[in-house]
């Protein structure tokens, strides 16, 4: 194994005057997961925290106008892409469903020949490319030891559910708990400017669905909110017309239009 040594693990990009997005270029795109910091007048707000291969907290705090402010870690869900570095943060808030595997995750391994072959089948099938030989194509240090591959506990300090408003001072959103892709999945909306947190539940690139049946559902639900532009877990931006297009997409495939 000598895979090269990244320049950088994280990319940082500032999608508004108070959204970044950071991302990991160098973990395959079924595994790189897009995790978004929301800047706030009395706390920040990190949404989802990657693979944990790097440490993300140095990269996160050179973001905010003030490190001392609170930053509350708000977890997805608790898939291996969105958990990573959650460990790094104080404050840990995710559905109550998704609470035992934050506390106690499940082991899972860099190599792509140790994944089970029928979760590779449903990425494939899913519509994603092929996987490398490593779930990443560079480390982030020279003496990275892949094997070693690990996500620490991060037992949440506090859960979120349906209806709950995040509250950042300046910015609240309310989380809406959208099942199908993961049971505890969550999402979050932000009414005054139409903006969707849509996680795995909506991006725009191939779902990974666990139930079609409550998927279908929390689909149904995102179509009849006012949504102007989702940031997903996955892949880029979107505005309400693609939304819109992602949803009749897959719940016509599903025969539940
Ligand atoms: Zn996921
Ligand atoms: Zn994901």
């Amino acid at each position: 194994m000598s895979l090269p040594i990244a320049q950088q693990w994280y990319d940082t990009r500032r999608l508004d005057d108070r959204i970044w997005l950071i991302t990991e270029p160098h973990v395959h795109p079924i595994f790189s997961a897009n995790m978004h910091l929301v800047l706030g007048r009395d706390a920040d707000l990190l949404i989802d925290s990657g693979m944990g291969i790097a440490p993300l907290r140095p990269v996160v705090d050179g973001l905010r106008d003030d490190p001392g402010k609170p930053l509350i870690c708000l977890s997805s869900h608790t898939h291996v892409d969105h958990i990573g570095a959650a460990h790094e943060f104080e404050q840990r808030l995710v559905h109550p469903a998704e609470a035992e595997e934050l506390a106690n995750p499940s082991p899972y391994s860099l190599t792509s020949a140790d994944i089970p072959a029928a979760l590779v089948r449903l990425f494939l099938d899913a519509g994603y490319p092929p996987l490398w030989e490593y779930l990443i194509n560079a480390v982030p240090v020279p003496d990275y030891d892949i094997a070693a591959y690990k996500i620490p506990a991060a037992p949440a300090t506090g859960t979120v559910e349906d209806g709950d408003i995040i509250d950042l001072g300046d910015w609240q959103a309310t989380v809406l708990h959208l099942p199908g892709h993961a049971p505890g999945q969550i999402g979050l909306w932000h009414p005054e400017s139409g903006t969707l947190f849509g996680a795995d539940a909506i991006y725009d690139g191939p779902l990974i669905v666990e139930d079609q049946e409550t998927y279908a559902n929390s689909l149904k639900r995102l179509r009849g909110l006012p949504i102007k532009r989702v940031h997903g877990g996955h892949d880029p931006t979107f505005d309400q017309t693609r939304c819109l297009e992602i949803i009749a997409d897959y719940l016509t495939r599903w025969g539940r239009a």
